[in-house]
């Protein structure tokens, strides 16, 4: 493993976060409360309280704050976006265990809403991957007209597709290069 569980776990959970946002082909993958609950519950996000429309819109616009990250051209432009998203939301670095967790930190300010506190473990599971000097790792997914981002954490750094079924195919990608090359 490359970073530790928590970060793994909260950087997947920023790929699926910038992923459900509505671009090119792809719908809105939040476009409700119940969609959100699903997100929280599949995240395993804890101390989660009531959500309402307003939640809903703030995870929403969180998603382009989270994105650049992913085209940032080097590690200054990262670690900007990375300090714009943790200074957004109070910060309360503690020791806990719950729910049968073994001891692990939380940043979050206990009572913070939802997308602040997805903000706050998104962006230092963020900030430890620059940190690490594996910025590079955050990248777009290669496939032609896709625009979805993606974590490496392959040992070689080989992973250059999102997990969408169409994108790793060579087959999907030769059709697309020869469709562009019969229009021009
Ligand atoms: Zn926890
Ligand atoms: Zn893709």
């Amino acid at each position: 493993m490359l970073f530790s569980h928590d970060t793994e776990h909260s950087l997947a959970c920023a790929v699926e976060l910038v992923n459900s946002a509505p671009r090119g082909a792809n719908d809105e993958g939040l476009p409700d409360l119940n969609a959100l609950r699903e997100f929280v519950v599949r995240h395993d996000v804890s101390e989660v309280g009531r959500l309402s429309g307003a939640d809903l819109q703030a995870v929403q616009d969180l998603r382009e704050a989270i994105r650049p990250v992913f085209s940032a051209p080097d590690d200054r432009t990262a670690a900007a976006v990375v300090n714009t998203l943790v200074s957004q939301a109070g910060v309360t670095p503690r020791l806990t265990d719950h729910d049968g967790y073994d001891w692990h930190i939380h940043y979050f300010t206990p009572g913070a809403s939802l997308a602040d506190h997805l903000a706050i473990d998104c962006g230092m599971a963020l900030a430890h991957v620059v940190a690490s000097g594996e910025h590079e790792r955050l990248r777009r997914c290669e496939a032609p007209d896709c625009e979805q981002v993606l974590v490496d954490l392959s040992r070689n750094r080989s992973k250059r597709y999102c997990d969408a079924r169409t994108c790793g195919n060579r087959l999907h990608v030769a059709a697309y290069r020869e469709r562009q090359r019969a229009a021009q």
